[in-house]
């Protein structure tokens, strides 16, 4: 036996059947007109925010990273609830100018902007956060041939990381931002050649839950943000801080303490250094925004016996669960979250192999988990699929197709 991942809170049962957004698993397959779909509950989304709201210092603002989750009613639903939107190409800005998001409010991040990606940020007012001295010179170029002067953050790669992270992303050689060192004689050329400068970017890392190394990150960032601004000599408009708060995926994993997190910020920013006095500072998450509010359904197509082993095979798989099917980024393979949905709270009698559909021995979604017995037909439910999921996984493998989704 393998236990699975804690069911994040916010979920009800209804006639025996999980519940979301108080609807029931098989009435919102039924509305999909399908399996698999995702669901996600507007009513989740923003509960988190409210909490992340409480938490945090008023001073400092939330952005949205659109990778974690760019359906589109997504996107929309985010827009009145958070500040900004963080992009990472032209498009995911095609997906926020669409949710008549207002440009000012979006900055680019990402290694490897296409010339054409640079010309539709910087026309539209985007903030380019500046990941090389060749991106710098290239986004200048094309804002001299438009007219416009280019709004350009820069994107420092700290010497430090956020320690316990799942994906490291500062810290050493690196094909994110630019090294610490170099940033000031950077920042003061694209200043000197005419962009609109907007400050800084420190992304440390993701998928953290230790409050003590998100407060330790923050710190660090906080203090080099200040040395830098003093280095470049010019005020800093802004300060994306980064996130790296993480989500419960995992048996044993506990959520992240906000409270801790957000005292803590609260006493760094009431002492910032005067560098920093007038600096607008933001947060960008992804995962911890939508990662919980999202649920994978899937439905039951055979149930079968090899060696004594029950497997519920369904209609989905890693094609849209990469994450859960222990593919991204994982070594070890844990059993996410997960349950049957239409026999929601019944009591767990038998160990099964959940698979997928597809034609590999790397499409589980549940590995000798205990459940209550499953028929053809019913339905099971992988927790924390709100983030990663539908467009961070190979949809078009062996052509099952991409997953519905829905919003409710
Ligand atoms: C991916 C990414 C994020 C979001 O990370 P989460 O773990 O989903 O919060 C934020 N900022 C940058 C720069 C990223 O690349």
């Amino acid at each position: 036996m393998k236990p699975v991942g804690p069911i994040p809170p916010g979920f009800e049962t209804i006639g025996g059947e999980l519940a979301i957004s108080g609807r029931r698993a098989s009435e919102l397959a039924a509305e999909a007109g399908r399996t698999p779909l995702f669901v996600y509950s507007r009513a989740m989304l923003d509960a988190r925010v409210a909490q992340l709201r409480a938490a945090l210092p008023s001073r400092v603002g939330l952005n949205f990273a659109v990778k974690a989750n760019p359906h589109p009613a997504v996107i929309a639903h985010m827009a009145p609830l958070v500040d900004g939107f963080d992009i990472a190409s032209a498009g995911e800005l095609k997906l926020c100018e669409a949710a008549g998001i207002d440009p000012r409010r979006i900055s680019f991040a990402g290694p490897g902007k296409r010339d054409a990606e640079l010309e539709a940020a910087i026309a539209a007012g985007v903030t380019l956060n500046c990941e090389s001295e060749g991106e710098g010179d290239r986004a200048l170029a094309i804002g001299q041939r438009l007219g416009i002067a280019p709004r350009i953050a820069v994107r420092v790669n700290p010497s430090f990381v956020i320690t316990g992270s799942g994906m490291k992303m500062g810290g050493g050689a690196k094909q994110f931002g630019v090294d610490a060192e170099r940033v000031p004689a950077l920042a003061k050329h694209l200043i000197a050649q005419g962009a609109e400068w907007r400050g800084l970017h420190i992304f440390t890392g993701s998928q953290t839950l230790s409050a003590e190394a998100i407060i330790e990150a923050q710190a660090n960032v906080l203090g080099l943000a200040a040395e830098l601004t003093e280095a470049i000599g010019a005020p800093c408009p802004k300060l994306n801080m980064g996130g790296g708060l993480g989500i419960p995926y995992f048996p044993g994993d506990t959520p992240v303490d906000l409270p801790k997190v957000g005292a803590a910020l609260a006493e760094r920013v009431a002492h910032l250094p005067s560098t920093l006095a007038e600096t607008e500072l933001c947060m960008e998450l992804g995962r911890f925004l939508v990662g919980e509010a999202g649920v994978y359904l899937t439905r039951v197509i055979d149930r079968k016996q090899s060696h004594g082993v029950i497997f519920l095979v369904t209609d989905g798989g890693l094609h849209h669960q990469l994450a859960a099917s222990g593919n991204f980024g994982t070594v070890v393979r844990r059993n996410y979250p997960s349950a049957i949905a239409t026999r929601y709270g019944a009591e767990a009698t038998e160990e099964v192999n959940i698979v997928g559909c597809l034609c590999t021995p790397l499409d589980r979604l549940a590995d000798n988990a205990m459940m209550p017995r499953a028929e053809v037909g019913d339905l099971v439910a992988v927790f924390c699929a709100g983030a990663y999921g539908a467009t961070a996984s190979p949809s078009a493998f062996l052509g099952h197709g991409p997953a519905a989704e829905l919003l409710v």
